[in-house]
């Protein structure tokens, strides 16, 4: 099948894992996270879910119970964070700061993958990032000439100090390709929006990809292919000179270069707030 094929190609021309890892899968509840786990299954490899409940009311609620049943109906294993229970639901989060909340939603999101992934001996950690996410973030981050990201997008990321291997074996995979397999295997998916994604800049991006790839077949793989044979490599480069070295967090041990990481910050002004209203 199309789907497997495909699958297979990224695995083994970015040597991504083999029969033998522990894979730890990010598993939303989307179509694009159960679809990879359960070709992965399928695939015979060793893989186990792990879902970050992020507290946004009723749309939380389905996505667990989706993931729940998925894993259950598949005999996989399955870890649960909830991010209420961590003091760092989004909606509090986003009350809170003043960024766009989807740029603090996915720092907090890989901040648990990472860290679950290495607290619990997984080898390699996989979300299922497909051709439309990561054609639309190259887009993005051409745009600004951020070489700090452009030198790390890519569908495999080494294993480093502090952090975990981390892969997507989606990448060469369209959204639309997602929801077919989706819909030929019976995988029941989280069809809602997140209440939050409205305006949010990478729908835009992606949708300018789309338009694109319906004038030009073949723009997208074209343009995200040709960035990681010609281009990453002159961005990975320039990096490594400017590579900012990074130390253990203060509080929980993740790299960062601030003394406490980003989350740590968080989640101690959430609970600052907190006392505050408590007392006030
Ligand atoms: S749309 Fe934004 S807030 Fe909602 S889950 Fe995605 S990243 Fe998080």
């Amino acid at each position: 099948m199309f789907f497997s094929r495909q699958v297979e190609r990224a695995v083994r021309e970015h040597r991504m894992f083999t029969h033998g890892d522990k894979i730890l899968a990010a598993l939303s509840g989307g179509k694009d996270s159960l679809a990879l786990f359960r070709e992965l299954a399928h695939q015979g490899y060793d893989v186990t879910g792990l879902h970050v409940d992020l507290g946004i009311k009723d749309f939380s609620v389905k996505a667990r119970m989706i993931v729940e049943k998925f894993c259950q109906d598949l005999g996989a294993g399955l870890i649960v964070i909830s991010l209420a229970e961590s003091g760092l639901a989004i909606p509090r989060v986003k009350a809170a700061v003043k960024r766009p909340i989807c740029s603090v939603c996915g720092k907090i999101k890989r901040y648990w993958f990472n860290k679950t992934a290495l607290d619990k001996g997984y080898t390699v950690l996989a979300t299922g990032h497909n051709l439309d996410d990561e054609a639309g973030r190259l887009l993005a981050n051409a745009l600004r000439w951020d070489t700090a990201y452009l030198s790390d997008q890519g569908p495999t990321l080494p294993a480093e100090a502090g952090f975990a291997a981390k892969v997507k074996p989606l990448y060469r995979l369209s959204e639309f390709e997602t929801a077919s397999y989706c819909f030929l295997r019976g995988v029941e998916y989280h069809m809602d929006a997140c209440p939050y994604a409205k305006g949010a800049g990478f729908t835009f991006r992606k949708q300018l990809m789309q338009s694109l790839e319906q004038k030009s077949p073949g723009s997208k793989i074209g343009f995200y292919e040709g960035f990681l044979h010609k281009a990453r490599p002159a961005f990975l480069a320039l990096e490594q000179k400017n590579h900012e070295k990074l130390l253990p967090c203060l509080e929980c041990g993740y790299p960062t270069s601030a003394g406490t990481c980003g989350v740590c910050r968080l989640k101690r002004t959430l609970a600052g707030q907190a006392k505050f209203n408590e007392y006030s």
